[in-house]
């Protein structure tokens, strides 16, 4: 992580707390992580030092993987609580089932919207046959505490607003751009889109001053306000911006995340986001009982095992560490 502008400074900026109000450019390097035995993706967030952006709570990037001869995806059932689950796909597609009874295929650019509440549990598999290439992100939205309770559901919405402007193409996958609103249902002030940049691309994107932004790199050579930002990439922007500067060098794609800063403290803790350690606790002995997470049909394979919990307790955390 490097801090490429001036010192962050702490000062009010938004509706409801605490942020960098000057636009920062803070490039947050990726932590790779393997999932399973073949599969390897990059951690955005939570990152040393940045946890959320606005209810953006958890950011991984994954391939392109070539998975033409492998069985790509197996998440085998899981649990989740407190949260919302957005799949994103540039390549390939993902087979979605879960406890509420949904069976989903996604594929590239269409959303796979997911709405924990208090109980879900879900299965998420590359379907046979399936595509040569496997490219796409897996992000987790915070829910409010007004809201993380609610009735768990799921959304598929194949065909999402764009917003074009010379050489951009924007697909709004949660909450606004530009005037242009995704169907997909949001419990906070946030946005989400998809930016597909042509080569040779120099453009503005209007943005939120009170929203704090980052950008994450999917695939191209792009300049974010001038920063280089590769793929697997992730530049943290603050808020207090209107427009953000973009020029792609190459065909480029970025995601766009941003939103009111969440000022909530959170317990993330395998599946789970609460806001204490006897939630935390009780979801996972729930999931191991079997009870509460509800059954997931169909998945060729038994659902995953709760991790043990850590010796030393789970503290509730802001936004920044
Ligand atoms: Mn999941």
């Amino acid at each position: 992580m490097s801090n490429l502008d001036r010192a962050p400074v702490p000062s009010v900026c938004g509706g409801r707390g605490f942020v960098v109000a000057e636009p920062v450019r803070e490039l947050l390097s990726p932590r790779h992580v393997k999932l399973g035995e073949s599969t390897e993706v990059r951690r955005l967030l939570p990152n040393l030092g940045r946890r959320m952006i606005g209810a953006w709570a958890f950011v991984d990037h994954y391939g392109p993987d070539d998975i033409a001869d492998e069985p790509g995806m197996q998440v085998p059932p899981h649990p989740h609580m407190g949260l919302q689950t957005v799949s994103w796909l540039h390549d390939g597609e993902v087979l979605h089932r879960d406890s509420t009874g949904s069976l989903a295929t996604i594929r590239p650019r269409e959303l796979g919207l997911m709405t924990s509440g208090r109980a879900i549990s879900h299965s998420e598999e590359s379907p046979r046959p399936h595509a040569r290439f496997l490219h796409g992100a897996q992000l987790w939205v915070a829910l409010p505490d007004a809201h993380r309770h609610t009735e768990p559901s799921f959304e598929h919405h194949p065909d999402l607003p764009q917003v074009t402007a010379p050489g951009l193409t924007a697909t709004v996958i949660l909450g606004s751009v530009d005037g242009a609103t995704s169907p997909g249902t949001a419990y906070t002030p946030i946005v989400g889109a998809d930016l597909a940049l042509a080569h040779g691309a120099d453009v503005r994107l209007p943005l939120e001053p009170d929203f704090e932004y980052g950008v994450l790199s999917m695939s191209g050579e792009v300049h974010v306000d001038g920063v280089p930002v590769l793929p697997g990439s992730m530049l943290y922007l603050g808020c207090g911006r209107r427009e953000l500067p973009l020029r792609a060098e190459s065909e480029a794609s970025l995601m766009l995340l941003g939103g009111e800063p969440f000022e909530e403290e959170l317990i993330m803790w395998w599946n789970f986001v609460g806001r204490t350690q006897a939630e935390i606790e009780q979801a996972r002995e729930d999931w191991m009982n079997g009870t509460r997470f509800g059954e997931v049909h169909g998945y060729d394979g038994a659902p995953l095992a709760a991790p043990e919990l850590p010796a030393t307790p789970l503290k509730p955390r802001g936004r920044v560490r």
